[in-house]
């Protein structure tokens, strides 16, 4: 049994609340998950009452995907065990939502001067919450008829370097790990097999990236081994998990529960959280 720790909720852009997706794990027995929504915490109080409420026996790891950029490449770095009451990440995530919904708008624009006519109510109803992410809009799209599926969304219209598409504000990798470490957290970097450029990966670990998202659907065999390689090289921490989103296997990345670490790899970052607590605690 695997400790998934990369999904998402509705509070980004999966199709599960915080409560169904504890539900689901607590049914599948998973002995543990961490919720990593894009750019936003929102779900991670809900996910703690409710295990509380239900006294459930799963290890919860709070935590967060923060899309960034550099070079032009997406980089995603995850943040595990934040103290989401931290203000100067509330802050900068606020700060992150307006951008999303500044760059939503324009998307929107984009496609009605195309001819699509949906509009940013209801893309903010299918967002569930304020967090705005292509995949509502690719929703809306579908609601309306234009496409079939939110990928036939991304090909045609807000993919990258498709007519729709806008590109995100500006925030670098450097700046997302400072903030996920000022919130006491671990910074790992996302799917390294996404990127396709091992070198701006030697880039990300140079900038004090403390782990590496080895277990990943879209990672086969043999990047598996050499970012395994690349962790004992560097003493980073292996982590994984299925990027579960709720929607179709082609469009939703992993199935739920399937990748992720061992009990064994686990218990390595548990120990790694508790020796910087304890430092953390020494220097305060
Ligand atoms: P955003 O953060 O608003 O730029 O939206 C990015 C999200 O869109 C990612 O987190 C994925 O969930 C989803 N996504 C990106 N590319 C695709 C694609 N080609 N097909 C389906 N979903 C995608
Ligand atoms: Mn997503
Ligand atoms: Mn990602
Ligand atoms: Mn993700």
């Amino acid at each position: 049994m695997l400790y998934d720790l990369h999904t998402h909720t509705t509070a980004s852009d999966g199709l599960l609340s915080p409560t169904e997706l504890l539900g689901k794990a607590s049914e599948m027995r998973l002995p543990g998950l961490a919720i990593t929504d894009h750019d936003t915490i929102d779900g991670l109080e809900e996910a703690r009452r409710f295990i509380a409420e239900n006294s459930l026996a799963l290890d919860f790891v709070p935590g967060i995907e923060l899309n960034t950029e550099l070079t032009e490449k997406e980089i995603h770095i995850l943040g595990y065990f934040i103290d989401y009451h931290d203000h100067r990440l509330l802050g900068r995530l606020q700060e992150i939502k307006e951008a999303r919904l500044e760059r939503a708008r324009k998307m929107i624009n984009r496609l009605v001067v195309m001819g699509l006519n949906i509009d940013l109510d209801q893309v903010k109803r299918l967002a569930q919450g304020d967090l705005i992410a292509r995949p509502h809009i690719a929703q809306a799209l579908m609601e309306n008829s234009y496409v079939f599926s939110v990928k036939e969304a991304f090909d045609k219209y807000i993919g990258k370097g498709r007519p729709a598409y806008v590109n995100r504000y500006k925030f670098l990798p450097e700046e997302a790990i400072a903030l996920i470490n000022e919130a006491g957290g671990i910074a790992v970097l996302a799917h390294p097999g996404l990127i396709r450029n091992d070198s701006l990966v030697e880039d990300i670990i140079a900038l004090g990236i403390e782990g590496i998202e080895v277990f990943y659907p879209e990672h086969n065999h043999k990047q598996i081994l050499k970012y395994s390689a690349f962790c004992q090289q560097h003493q980073l921490l292996i982590t994984g998990g299925s990027d579960f989103h709720g929607y179709g296997k082609e469009e939703g990345r992993g199935k739920f529960g399937s990748f992720g670490v061992s009990r064994e790899k686990m218990q390595n970052i548990f120990d790694y959280q508790q020796n910087r607590s304890k430092k953390q605690a020494r220097r305060t």
